[in-house]
Parts: structure tokens; C-alpha cells; sequence
């Protein structure tokens, strides 16, 4: 399966990879195999494709950025001897929280912009 788009980023902490699209739900990081872009699929329904793709590397960008803070995370969650399973799922949802708080601090107002939230506040 060919990529229909790929971006070559660079994290913070010195790591550069490609990041791989397949379409609009399916990525890939780097020599890893695509995965499902569920959530960030989800997050860009209704959006124009221009700006939804634009998100979504963003996004994805955003799981490299803060890879290190989900290593913290794990290494805590082990300490704490939480269970297997809510200790997988809460590092998921926080790590698709922090992805899309990255996207939202690099685009700051475009993101809401994009989502429309604030249009119209200015008349009042
Ligand atoms: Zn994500």
C-alpha cells in the first residue's frame, strides 16, 4: 500500500521520522506499520479536507512530541501497580488529549477558526 501523503518531522528531543498517511484514516510513524487514525479521524468530521488534513499531521505530529511525557506516564502507572488494562486505556486517552492540545497550541486561533468556535463574538 503506497502512502498518499508523507511528511518528514522533527521532534523536540532530536528524533526525526516520517510520518506516512494512507488516505484519511490510516498512518504510520516511521519503519512502524499504519495504524487506524481513529480519534483523529473523528475530531475532523465535517471539516474541509484542506484543513482536516492539516490537523491530522499535526496530530500525528503531536503523539511524537509527546512521547517522552507517555513514557512518564507508564513508568508512574507501573510504579502504581494499576491494572493492565485501565492502565492502557487511560494512557490512550491521554495520550490523544495531549496529541490534540499540541495541535491546538501550534495552530492557537486558526484551530478555532477552523471549528468555528468564537465566529461571530466580535459583534457584540
Ligand atoms: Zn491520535
Amino acid at each position: 500500500m503506497k502512502p498518499t501523503l508523507t511528511r518528514k518531522m522533527r521532534t523536540w528531543y532530536g528524533l526525526t521520522l516520517t510520518l506516512r498517511f494512507y488516505g484519511t484514516h490510516w498512518a504510520a510513524v516511521g519503519p512502524l506499520p499504519p495504524h487506524p487514525q481513529l480519534v483523529n479521524m473523528l475530531l475532523r468530521i465535517g471539516l474541509s479536507k484542506e484543513d482536516s488534513v492539516h490537523l491530522q499531521i499535526l496530530h500525528e505530529l503531536g503523539h511524537l512530541q509527546s512521547f517522552p511525557i507517555m513514557v512518564l506516564f507508564g513508568a508512574l502507572f507501573f510504579k502504581l501497580s494499576t491494572p493492565l488494562w485501565s492502565t492502557l486505556l487511560a494512557l490512550f486517552l491521554l495520550w490523544e488529549v495531549l496529541s490534540e492540545a499540541y495541535v491546538i497550541l501550534r495552530e492557537g486561533r486558526n484551530y478555532f477558526r477552523i471549528y468555528g468556535i468564537g465566529r461571530g463574538i466580535d459583534r457584540y
